[in-house]
């Protein structure tokens, strides 16, 4: 099937999709991005994704394209477009097509790009199975809460996952797990308390982390934010990820060692049930 993709203000068949050899997104991965995903057709978390694209933009002096109703309009054609159903909708912003150069253009115009990709999360077959993740360093830079597209690192952390023979990788920094390659990484120990990272430059804010500690807190699960060691995880009762494209995923085994009974725990299930459930009754 052909997908309709947007490109600078056309809807185009994704083959006659075309942007600039000298867009900086290309050249220089002066870009950012977001991925929303939808259930039912409708949008989870429209606003948050909004929200951390502004961020992005705004700490790269980087101008928004259009506004932000005009995205949600644009996220909606797509998706009845489309007719998607559940999956994701990316969308890229770049800084815009100017010769090369390292000094950022006077007046590049932004390119805006989104696409769709159907795909199950719901019934996503890892998420009654759970994934088997390795830890590997953090190569990656020191801005990692801004989602641009600089994704070598996690690429080449996911096929070092791939050859293992695993799913993914968990990011190693100072001794501390940082998050993994497209996800935020939590544990919960033997009391049942929730263990993620605390915000910082070092990971990216999730915006499923964000709705996923509020929906803990309300349902009497114990959070703390704060940095663990793999060790601790290795020894942790139960272990899980979340991100917009897994919700919240649990992982069974890390470097070789079984998490907990080596299934999916309680805690992990639960608020992945919590969460599809929120995220349905909020979806627009
Ligand atoms: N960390 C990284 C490095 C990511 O790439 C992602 C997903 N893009 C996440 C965390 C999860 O963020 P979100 O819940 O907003 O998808």
């Amino acid at each position: 099937m052909t997908r309709t993709v947007y490109v600078n203000g056309d809807y185009l068949p994704e083959t006659d999709a075309k942007i600039s050899i000298f867009d900086r997104g290309f050249l220089m991965a002066d870009a950012v991005y977001e991925v929303t995903s939808v259930l039912d057709g409708k949008l989870i978390d429209f606003a948050g994704h909004m929200t951390r694209l502004h961020r992005s933009l705004s700490e790269l002096d980087m101008d928004a394209p259009v506004t932000d109703a005009e995205l949600e309009a644009i996220h909606r054609e797509l998706i009845n477009r489309n007719d998607l159903t559940e999956g994701g909708i990316y969308l890229q912003v770049t800084r815009g097509a100017a010769d090369r150069d390292f000094v950022f253009p006077e007046n590049a115009t932004p390119s805006l790009v989104l696409f769709t990709q159907a795909k199950p999360i719901i019934d996503a077959p890892a998420a009654r199975t759970g994934i088997r993740v390795i830890s590997i360093p953090d190569i990656r830079w020191g801005r990692r809460d801004i989602k641009t597209v600089q994704l070598l690192a996690p690429s080449l952390g996911k096929m070092q996952a791939k050859k293992a023979g695993c799913d993914d990788a968990w990011q190693i920094e100072d001794g501390y797990v940082t998050e993994g390659t497209s996800n935020n990484a939590y544990i919960v120990d033997e009391h049942g308390t929730l263990i993620t990272r605390d915000l910082s430059n070092a990971i990216l804010h999730g915006i499923t982390r964000a709705a996923v500690l509020r929906y803990a807190r309300e349902h009497q699960v114990r959070v703390e934010e704060r940095s663990f060691t793999i060790e601790e995880a290795k020894n942790a009762a139960e272990a899980f990820i979340t991100s917009a494209s897994t919700f919240v995923m649990p992982v069974v085994e890390i470097d070789g060692t079984k998490i907990g009974a080596g299934e999916p725990g309680p805690t992990a299930k639960r608020l992945r049930e919590i969460y599809i459930e929120e995220s349905l009754k909020a979806a627009v």
